[in-house]
């Protein structure tokens, strides 16, 4: 293929370095690198003459000089991700920092399978990169289940009807011939969060996720914490007590008394009745309830976040994070009237130790929250020196399994 680009290994030390630093100048390289002058000189000037560095402003040098920056050039190739969730999907082209370039929400049913959704997906990017001539450096895609990291394949995912160790970097690999990455969808969100919080953004975040279904993504010590199987953060399968008589309602995944069942926008569906003409009530019409101000609609969701400050209250205990951030369908219509709830059981039931500095919040950036936190993932591993080779070589090759993300 054309546009192929041959960097030398110090060259793409280089390159990931600069990934995460606020530009530097050549001095600054230097130190950070212990080169010799010729050779920072000579490594930028191959940078710079791969289109994959760019001067970006002057500082005041030593003896007052002014010296020139140097930084990733953020508009060298394309991100595409794609943020899945049980009923939509958010959508957008990013450049190589995570900068969203353009964006697209569309519905769809997760549970229709991974062909028919990733075959939409497929479509839908071609459209975003239509006229962009830009090369494509790679894919990534958040979905609603447990993501086995070193492979990308989907786990025994209670509500995924057919996704079951489906090889979803195979699939969208074979489409557009770059590496592709898969994670959880609350884990991107946690680490959308991070990334778009003021620097230094908490290195001990908790992001739950109210949607149809609940869940969570943990950064902890600066990183996303995944778990041995990927399965980290599935707060909406925590058993709950939530102090109600009679017997607990029973999950999609089979058990009873999961924090979902009780607090999942299905659940919360199921509770308010169908729609009058036997039709079952669906999460999207809760959200339609909450917007339109629905009290009994407002009240049940009211409780809802009551049974989540309780199951969130023993992750507190457990993680000690400085934030917990509520995002999702659910939380975008009734943030407040969960937040209530989450409060009350969270102060209640956690030491004061953990809880004196905890802020509680929804999250102040919507739909980008996701496609942030992919677009980073995805670029922290492209950046990669061995990835950046095959990348720039538009070799085809999966990423290095087990690539560390997130630090
Ligand atoms: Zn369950």
């Amino acid at each position: 293929m054309d546009g192929a680009t041959v960097l030398s290994e110090g060259a793409r030390v280089l390159l990931h370095d600069l990934r995460g630093t606020p530009p530097l100048t050549r001095a600054q390289v230097g130190d950070r690198t212990g080169w010799s002058r010729g050779t920072v000189n000579a490594r930028l000037d191959e940078l710079i003459g791969a289109g994959l560095l760019r001067e970006c402003g002057l500082v005041e040098g030593a003896r007052g000089r002014p010296a020139v920056l140097f930084s990733i050039n953020p508009d060298a190739g394309d991100l595409l991700v794609g943020h899945i969730g049980a009923s939509g999907a958010q959508l957008a082209r990013c450049d190589l920092t995570g900068g969203i370039l353009a964006r697209e929400s569309v519905a769809l049913d997760v549970g229709a399978g991974p062909e028919v959704v990733l075959g939409l997906l497929e479509e839908r990017f071609a459209v975003l990169r239509a006229d962009v001539e830009r090369p494509l450096w790679g894919v990534a895609v958040g979905l609603p289940g447990p993501v086995h990291f070193p492979t990308g394949r989907v786990v025994s995912p209670p509500i995924m009807t057919g996704w079951d160790g489906f090889d979803v970097p195979g699939r969208l690999g074979a489409t557009f011939e770059v590496p592709v990455h898969v994670e959880n969808d609350a884990n991107a969100m946690a680490w959308g969060e991070r990334c778009l919080a003021p620097e230094p953004g908490p290195d001990d975040l908790l992001f739950v996720k109210v949607g149809t279904g609940v869940g969570a993504g943990i950064v902890a010590n600066g990183r996303i914490l995944r778990g041995a199987q990927g399965a980290a953060g599935d707060l909406g399968h925590t058993f709950v007590d939530a102090g109600e008589d009679g017997p607990p309602p029973l999950c999609r995944c089979g058990k009873s008394a999961c924090l979902e069942a009780y607090a999942g926008g299905w659940a919360i569906a199921r509770d308010l009745g169908d729609l009058g003409d036997g039709r079952p009530r669906t999460a999207l019409d809760v959200v339609a309830l909450l917007r339109a101000g629905d009290a009994r609609a407002i009240q049940r969701v009211r409780a809802a976040g009551r049974v989540l400050g309780v199951g969130l209250a023993q992750a507190v205990s457990l993680l000690n994070p400085s934030e917990i951030v509520v995002g999702g369908p659910l939380a975008a219509a009734g943030g407040e009237h969960l937040l209530a709830g989450i409060r009350q059981h969270v102060a209640a039931r956690s030491l004061p130790l953990a809880t004196q500095d905890l802020r509680i919040r929804v999250t102040r950036h919507g739909d980008d929250v996701g496609p942030v936190g992919l677009a980073d993932a995805l670029a922290a591993r492209l950046f990669e020196p061995d990835t950046l080779a095959r990348v720039l070589s538009r070799g085809t090759g999966g990423l290095v399994p087990a690539a560390p993300v997130g630090g």
